[in-house]
């Protein structure tokens, strides 16, 4: 077999992994580099491989570093299965639409932060969205299907978001069986809503996701002790908490984290407010696979009239349930996106929210650098949104341990699980501090020494 990486080399995004098995090219993930799309030279534009080469494509879950250019395979010619599975599905038809919509949109206004760059051209369009999901092939966990001649595809949970997945494919080379396998994001131990990673023995070649390799995050235990305090700070001062989080994942977490202390750590009930457009259709989602979760998950959701729902959780839909939140007095509870505070409705709670210091701003997930999160979490005086400048009075806490990323910890454990043998290991999906800081970790389970592949780096294997 022969591998060659595409993408997530050395950084995080834009996930791309080509295998080679026999005369058959399989293409791991296909997902977006954080680059601007504006860009002539942006990665994003074109491909370092060709589409209609490819045979098959298996993704391992519904973020876009590892899904945004589907859409741009199809344009390219790509007319063969994509293999996901059933939440993956439905999550990645909603975040590709929405992500045509919003770069319809920017195509019809100048980029406000770089306005002499002129129009933006959208990578794709709805009708190639549609093309993608025509074309899913939607496979159950741990069941092995033969994706092609001698060529098994088996799913096994990820534990990262719902309907993320570890890729094993099994399959026989000279004569010999080999098992390779692709963590894609592997999700934390132990954190209540989700199972943890599913461990794989017998790997012959192991490409690993190394994201939080150089990281230690807080058990969910302590993690939930901080949330109490913050929510009974709340309830003492009537303030607001303003919870910035991912539509996709992050907000369902948070909200079943508030549920679980209000039924079983007997916390006082506060109102939650989820207020995203996005995050109330992906809850949609969330709803229609109760197995996905634990069953201490379970139990604490089961009561409830619906999943991720109960009278204490409201979502906003439209714009005028929204701003209707700024009027309200607390103590309350407002989770919104977008995660780094860069866009959508999270700005306008903030600027009602940042300069009452009853209030407080709770960071759950990474903040890029530059950022209005990053901002806030390293505690910056005072911040600026839509070109006024505001005091940052409201408490600032910083929680990063509700990431979806197993941590140091975590990957040690899953490594060890494997059994050790491994003949041949890559680590991708990280920068380079992690990168450095993952390899002795995983070092002593391979039999060969662990690579850290450059982009377009191709290996034999
Ligand atoms: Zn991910």
């Amino acid at each position: 077999m022969r591998i060659t990486f595409h993408g997530a080399a050395r950084q995080v995004t834009g996930s791309a992994h080509l295998l080679e098995i026999g005369r058959y090219r399989i293409l791991l993930d296909c997902g977006l580099f954080d680059s601007d799309r504006s860009a002539p030279d942006s990665p994003n534009r074109s491909f370092t491989f060709e589409p209609r080469d490819l045979d098959a494509v298996i993704v391992s879950h519904a973020h876009n570093d590892h899904i945004g250019r589907l859409p741009c395979l199809t344009k390219a010619g790509y007319n063969g299965p994509i293999y996901v599975t059933k939440a993956t599905g439905d999550i990645t038809s909603i975040m590709l639409r929405d992500s045509a919509r919003i770069q319809r949109e920017d195509s019809r206004h100048p980029n406000p932060k770089n306005p002499g760059a002129g129009l933006t051209e959208p990578l794709f369009e709805i009708a190639d969205v549609e093309w993608v999901v025509d074309h899913f092939n939607r496979l159950p966990y741990d069941v092995a299907t033969e994706i092609l001649p001698g060529i098994t595809l088996t799913y096994k949970d990820a534990g990262h978001i719902l309907g993320s997945a570890i890729v094993q494919l099994d399959y026989e080379e000279n004569g010999k069986k080999r098992r390779f396998v692709f963590t894609g994001d592997l999700g934390r131990r132990d954190m209540g809503l989700l199972p943890n990673p599913t461990p794989i023995q017998n790997i012959d070649i192991l490409v690993s996701e190394s994201t939080y390799g150089h990281k230690t995050l807080d058990p969910y235990d302590k993690l939930i002790k901080q949330l109490h305090a913050i929510v009974a700070r709340a309830t003492r001062l009537g303030g607001k908490i303003i919870v910035p989080a991912f539509s996709l994942g992050r907000t369902q977490r948070m909200v079943y984290c508030f549920q679980e202390l209000f039924t079983v750590h007997k916390v006082r009930p506060i109102p939650v407010f989820v207020d995203s457009p996005l995050a109330l259709r992906l809850t949609d989602v969330h709803r229609d696979y109760p197995d996905a979760y634990t069953p201490e998950a379970r139990r604490v959701m089961d009561p409830d009239p619906m999943y991720f729902g109960s009278k204490y959780v409201e979502y906003c839909g439209s714009w005028d349930e929204s701003r209707r939140l700024n009027y309200m007095t607390g103590p309350m509870i407002v989770i919104a996106s977008s995660g780094m505070c860069e866009a959508g409705r999270i700005k306008h709670h903030l600027r009602h929210a940042v300069e009452d210091p009853d209030n407080a701003i709770v960071i759950v997930s990474y903040q890029a650098e530059k950022t209005l999160g990053r901002q806030i979490a390293n505690g910056a005086e005072r911040i600026q949104m839509m070109d006024t400048w505001f005091d940052l009075n409201a408490a600032v806490y910083v929680l990063d341990g509700f990431s979806g990323h197993a941590d140091r910890n975590d990957l040690t454990w899953w490594y060890a699980q494997s059994g050790g043998n491994i003949e041949k290991a890559f680590l991708v999906h990280g920068e380079p501090e992690a990168l450095e800081a993952l390899t002795p970790v995983l070092q002593p389970h391979v039999l060969s020494e662990v690579i850290v592949p450059e982009k377009l780096a191709s290996y034999e294997v």
